[in-house]
């Protein structure tokens, strides 16, 4: 088999941030890492997916939702993958930092949180998504420039 690219980052080296994982034609793959790699502190399943769900709809509805093509949790459960189309990547952090506030700021219960919407519709917590969107807000804010691992 051949390693594919993301097992190629140490992932000893890697910090909570914003990063560019790969570039297939106007196709940009950020991993955004919400935790440390190997860190001993993971997030729980409803994290996750209360997360995937709020981040999903608001990026979708907001300024570069056509642009978006994937947003998903990472199976580590260190972060989330973000895929979008033709857009710098200063675009893409301004439109996730807004929808990471969004959430802190959502009034009511997650996104999508019905039995005929969501394969796991028990599963879901707005208070646990704030917390997580609220802590990587805070890391994105200081964040500046560099989207490369660099490692
Ligand atoms: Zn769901």
């Amino acid at each position: 088999m051949k390693r594919i690219a993301s097992f190629s980052v140490d992932h000893d080296k890697i910090t909570p941030g914003m990063y560019i994982s790969r570039i297939d034609g106007d196709i940009t793959t950020f991993d955004l890492r919400t935790r440390t790699p190997n860190g001993g502190d993971y997030m729980d399943s409803r994290t996750m997916h209360s997360v995937e769900h709020m981040l999903a709809t608001l990026l979708r509805n907001g300024e570069i939702g056509e642009q978006v093509i994937y947003f998903g949790p990472m199976g580590c459960r260190t972060g989330f993958y973000l895929l979008t189309r033709d857009l710098a990547p200063e675009a893409v952090k301004n439109a996730l930092k807004k929808a990471l506030a969004d959430t802190v700021a959502h009034k009511g219960a997650v996104f999508g949180a019905t039995r005929k919407e969501c394969g796991n519709y028990l599963d879901l917590d707005i208070d646990d998504a704030k917390r997580e969107c609220a802590a990587f807000l805070a890391v994105l804010e200081q964040q500046n420039g560099g989207f490369d691992y660099a490692i």
